[in-house]
C-alpha cells in the first residue's frame, strides 16, 4: 500500500466519481505484479472472514487500496454471493472474470426515493420481473447504484409473483440505462453512484440467481460479510488518518510547545486509540462469529453500526486535530472523513440496524415471559 498505492492518491485521475477506468487498470496491474491480486481469494478458496479482516485492513490504508487489490465494494460482496449461490455455469461466466480482477460488477437493490421504493425498507421494492417464455423481463429504477457505470456484471433484485428474486445480468445492456451518476460526499469507489433505469430488460431464465423469491434470504447471506469488509477497509482508512494526525501533532507547535502535548490535542489522540481498538477487536469478534458458520445477522449489524460510528468520530478528530490542513486536500484526512460520513448510511444507516438490534431484545425479552 505504502509504496505502490498511496503515491496514487495525488493522480488526477482520480475523479469526484471515482478513479478512472485506466487508472483501475493501472494499479490493478501493479497488484498482479505484486502477486496480490484479489488476496483474500486463493485458487478459489475464501480466506476466512479473520483473515479477510487482516488483508482488507491493509488493503484499506489508502482509499485506493480496495480497488486496486480487487476487495473493494461492491465487488468483494458480489464475489462472494457468487460464490455461495451461483450455479457452476453461473460462476464461470460471472464470478471468474470478477475473480481474476478483469471485469467489475454492480448490486441494482435500492430504488429512488422519489418513487417510493426500496431503500432502508427493501420490501418497499417497485421495480417487477414478470416470466414471458425462456426469459424474464425486468422493468423499473434503482438508485445508488455503485459502479454501475463501467461494470460488466450486474445483481439485479427485481419482484416477481414468488417475492424479490435475483438476477445475473451481463453488462452493458441498452435496456439498463444510466440516467445520472449522482454527485456524492464520498469518491473512492469505481464508476460513482448511479440512478439506473431498467427498461424491458430480458434474461434468461438460467441467469436467475439461486430461488424465485428468495432474493432477500439471498440478500442477507450477501449483507452481513459485507457489512463487516466495510468496517475493516474503512477501519485501515481510520488508522492511516491517525497516523497522518499524529505526525501533525508531533511536528506543529503552538503556545510554545507540540501540540500533542496540549491534553486537549493528546486527549484527543488518546481518544482515537481506544475506538480504533475496539472496533478493531469487534471486527475480529464478529468475525469469529461468521467463521463458526453462524449467519452473524444481528452481529454484524451491530458491529456495522459501532464501528462506523466509532470511524467516524476518530476522522473527525483526525480533521481538528490538523486544523485547516485537516479540511484541504493536502493530507487524505479530508477525504477519509468524507468516506465515513457516507458509510454511517449505506450497507444500513445505523438506526435501521439498531431498530433491528432492539426488536431482537423485544423478542427476547418476551420468549422469557417479560410483560
Ligand atoms: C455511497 C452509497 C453507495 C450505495 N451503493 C449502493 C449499491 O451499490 N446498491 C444498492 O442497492 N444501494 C446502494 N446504496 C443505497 C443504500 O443502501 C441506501 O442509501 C440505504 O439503504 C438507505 O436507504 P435510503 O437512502 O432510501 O434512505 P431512507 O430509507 O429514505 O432512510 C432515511 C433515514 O431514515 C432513517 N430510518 C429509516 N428506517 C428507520 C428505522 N426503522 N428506524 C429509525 N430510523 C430509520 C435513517 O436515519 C435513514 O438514514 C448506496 C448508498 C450510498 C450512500
Amino acid at each position: 500500500m505504502r509504496a505502490e498505492v498511496i503515491p496514487y492518491e495525488r493522480d488526477p485521475r482520480w475523479t469526484s466519481h471515482g478513479p478512472a477506468p485506466d487508472l483501475v487498470e493501472e494499479l490493478r496491474g501493479r497488484a498482479r505484479t505484486a502477486g496480490l491480486m484479489t488476496p483474500h481469494i486463493r485458487a478459489g478458496v475464501h480466506l476466512s472472514h479473520r483473515g479477510t479482516a487482516l488483508v482488507l485492513r491493509a488493503a484499506g490504508l489508502s482509499p485506493l487500496g480496495p480497488v486496486a487489490l480487487n476487495v473493494s465494494a461492491p465487488d468483494e460482496g458480489n464475489m462472494f454471493l457468487l460464490g455461495r449461490v451461483a450455479s457452476p455455469e453461473q460462476k464461470k461466466q460471472f464470478l471468474e472474470p470478477l475473480v481474476s480482477g478483469r471485469s467489475r460488477s454492480a448490486f441494482f437493490m435500492t430504488e429512488p426515493a422519489a418513487d417510493g421504493g426500496a431503500g432502508s425498507d427493501p420490501s418497499m421494492m417497485q421495480t417487477t420481473a414478470e416470466p414471458d417464455g425462456e426469459h424474464w423481463v425486468i422493468n423499473g429504477r434503482k438508485a445508488f447504484i455503485t459502479g454501475a457505470v463501467g461494470a460488466a456484471v450486474g445483481i439485479v433484485m427485481a419482484k416477481s409473483e414468488a417475492g424479490a428474486t435475483m438476477f445475473l445480468v451481463s453488462l452493458p445492456d441498452p435496456a439498463v440505462r444510466i440516467e445520472r451518476v449522482l454527485d456524492t460526499i464520498d469518491g473512492s469507489m469505481a464508476g460513482g453512484h448511479s440512478v439506473v433505469h431498467l427498461d424491458n430488460l430480458r434474461v434468461h431464465r438460467s441467469q436467475m440467481l439461486g430461488d424465485s423469491g428468495e432474493g432477500f434470504r439471498y440478500a442477507q447471506v450477501r449483507l452481513a460479510p459485507a457489512r463487516l469488509t466495510h468496517c475493516m477497509r474503512w477501519h485501515g482508512a481510520c488508522a492511516r488518518a491517525q497516523e497522518i494526525a499524529v505526525d501533525y501533532a508531533v511536528k506543529r507547535h503552538a503556545f510554545g510547545k507540540p501540540l500533542i502535548d496540549h491534553e486537549g490535542v493528546g486527549f484527543m489522540l488518546a481518544d482515537n486509540r481506544i475506538e480504533l481498538t475496539q472496533a478493531a477487536l469487534m471486527i475480529d469478534w464478529c468475525a469469529d462469529v461468521l467463521d463458526s458458520g453462524a449467519q452473524g445477522t444481528l452481529e454484524s449489524s451491530m458491529t456495522k453500526a459501532a464501528v462506523s460510528e466509532a470511524l467516524f468520530r476518530i476522522a473527525d478528530r483526525c480533521v481538528q486535530v490538523m486544523g485547516g490542513t485537516g479540511v484541504s486536500g493536502d493530507t487524505i484526512v479530508e477525504k477519509v472523513f468524507r468516506e465515513i460520513r457516507a458509510f454511517r448510511i449505506y450497507d444500513g444507516p445505523t438506526e435501521v440496524h439498531k431498530w433491528s438490534l432492539a426488536k431482537a431484545i423485544k423478542r427476547e425479552a418476551l420468549s422469557k415471559g417479560a410483560r
